[in-house]
């Protein structure tokens, strides 16, 4: 496929900006028939749409299954829940200025949204996130990875079949350059790539006061505390560690044992990862670890291996590089006697490689897996369900799961985004994930109309100070104890705003005033 020139994506938006305001007339449940139409036509095209994120990945059949499959899933939520989301809110304010009139949010879609994904899930990660923006009605052009252009191209044609005008969804190709220009041009951008890329989309996003999520990449450290159920513990880390050939942003970079129980985590580990087969676009059932989708992330992981090797790490397993035929991967590899001075402890390895190190205990744990510069996901594994989320409080991540890893990502009710390095914005977060695609506009009616207000024209020393006494009561005495808590029953609160007179403070000004006269 060529990639898309600066004229290509100019033609795009300019069609995209035609196509929107036809998509966003009318109700919210129009759109959401039109994708639920596009669900059932992805179920209609499964084979094509498998066959073209195998071709495009060389990733064994499951791995390329969970894409499409999260992104099914994203359809089904996004279509379930837009017309609540997105419905008008009304809005009750505290303010006695507010009385008698109206308030509420209604949700305008910002214009034209662009996606801009990764190669490692190419349809979730980049139609995925179209999903949300296109029901707000916004028109999105997405931009996938050079390296894996084919399947959100299969997308456009089939969201036109279930009834959307043209150009309402597009898929362009191309890499940086493309990327830019897309970023250029549109009223939002979502962004799921690297650290690097993800600074220079949101300082573009900045220049020209567009909104912008960038979720970027992780160092996801994985703690075993020595009550966890280790074979579990063990069977996690090798699954969400080494699926999708280890080339998920979410996943088990790091792991940090207790040293009570390391030698038998270790012993585990490498039982369950010794066994496991490397293929490269295998039908299910046949391989657990796909090959590097992008050639350049080869030389990455062997940086991060050799460098942990000539530092006095120890491959316990695996750790050799196999061809298959035009697509290169990495044995699934299990290295001990690792420290935070090795860049596989420290950078995104984003390969099949399970760093395991052993620690003093919790709190050890814990300051390593705040020393990283990324906060993207992190797991606690342990039999004390209260002590693993007492844990979960204290790691910088924007995600911690008790006894698991990576599922949250199903959860659309939950924010999904890191913290740090790790990116700015979330994903997800039921309500948050569709509105972020929208102008909050807020629309105040006023119902009771005198011919004068209190506050207008002209002012006289009376009134003022009638104000003055009333806004004192209510800011420092009245709307202070109506937004106090409700003590629990038998304590009583402090009340937190001390009271203020603001009749006090005009007095004292009109006296200096007289004074200074
Ligand atoms: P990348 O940053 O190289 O590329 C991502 C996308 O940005 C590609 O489509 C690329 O063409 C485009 N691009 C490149 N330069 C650009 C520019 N200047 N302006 C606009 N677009 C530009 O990342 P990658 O190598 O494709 O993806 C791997 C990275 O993605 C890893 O770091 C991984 O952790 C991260 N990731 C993060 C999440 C998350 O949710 N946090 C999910 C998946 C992957």
């Amino acid at each position: 496929m060529l990639p898309s020139t600066g004229p290509d994506v100019a033609a795009a938006c300019a069609a995209a900006r035609g196509a929107q305001p036809v998509w966003a007339d009318g109700p919210v449940k129009g759109r959401v028939a039109v994708l639920q139409r596009v669900r059932d036509l992805m179920h209609r095209d499964a084979s094509a749409i498998l066959d073209a994120l195998q071709h495009e990945s060389g990733k064994n059949f499951e791995d390329v299954q969970n894409d499409y499959l999260g992104t099914l899933a994203a359809l089904s939520y996004w279509t379930a829940h837009a017309p609540r989301f997105l419905a008008d809110r009304k809005v009750r304010s505290s303010s006695p200025i507010a009385i008698g009139r109206s308030t509420f949010v209604a949700y305008d879609p910002v214009g034209v949204v662009g996606v801009i994904g990764p190669w490692n899930a190419p349809l979730l990660l980049t139609f995925g996130d179209a999903i949300p923006a296109l029901l707000a009605g916004n028109a999105v052009i997405m931009k996938p990875s050079e390296h894996t252009p084919l399947s959100n191209a299969l997308l456009p044609p089939l969201i036109e079949e279930a009834g959307a005008p043209s150009g309402v969804l597009q898929a362009l190709c191309g890499g940086p350059t493309t990327g830019a220009e897309l970023v250029d041009d549109v009223d939002a951008v979502m962004f799921t790539g690297s650290v690097a890329t993800g600074r220079s989309v949101a300082r573009r996003a900045a220049e020209r006061l567009v909104p912008c999520t960038v979720e970027l990449g992780g160092k996801d450290a994985m703690i075993v505390l020595a009550d966890a159920d280790l074979d579990r513990a063990a069977g996690g880390a090798a699954f969400y560690g080494l699926a999708n050939g280890g080339q998920v942003c979410m996943s088990v970079e790091r792991i940090y044992v207790d040293a009570v129980v390391h030698d038998e985590f270790v012993q585990r580990l490498v039982a369950k990862v010794a066994g496991l087969r490397v293929g490269s676009g295998q039908p299910a059932g046949m391989a657990e670890i796909s090959p590097f989708v992008a050639p350049t992330q080869l030389d990455i992981v062997r940086a991060h291996l050799q460098d942990a090797i000539d530092r006095g790490a120890c491959v316990e397993v695996g750790g050799d590089v196999v061809e298959l035929g035009g697509r290169t991967a990495l044995q699934p590899t299990v290295l001990t006697r690792v420290d935070h001075s090795m860049t596989c402890m420290r950078e995104e390895t984003f390969g099949p490689v399970l760093p395991v190190m052993a620690v003093a205990g919790p709190q050890e744990a814990v300051r390593l897996a705040n020393d990283s510069p990324y906060g993207l996901t992190a797991s606690v594994w342990t039999g004390d369900l209260e002590r693993g989320a007492a844990l979960a409080r204290q790691i910088d991540a924007g995600v911690v799961m008790v006894n698991d890893a990576t599922v949250v990502f199903t959860a659309h009710d939950a924010p999904f985004g890191g913290t740090k390095a790790s990116g700015l914005g979330r994903r997800h977060g039921g309500a948050d994930g569709i509105r972020k695609f929208c102008h909050a506009k807020t629309i105040q009616i006023a119902r009771w109309t005198p011919k004068g207000e209190p506050l207008w024209f002209p002012y006289t020393k009376r009134r003022t100070r009638l104000i003055g006494r009333i806004g004192g009561a209510f800011y420092g005495g009245l709307a202070a104890r109506s937004n106090r808590r409700r003590p629990p029953r038998g304590r009583t609160l402090r009340p937190r705003t001390p009271q203020i007179s603001l009749d006090k403070y005009s007095q004292a000004h009109t006296t200096t005033k007289a004074a200074a006269r």
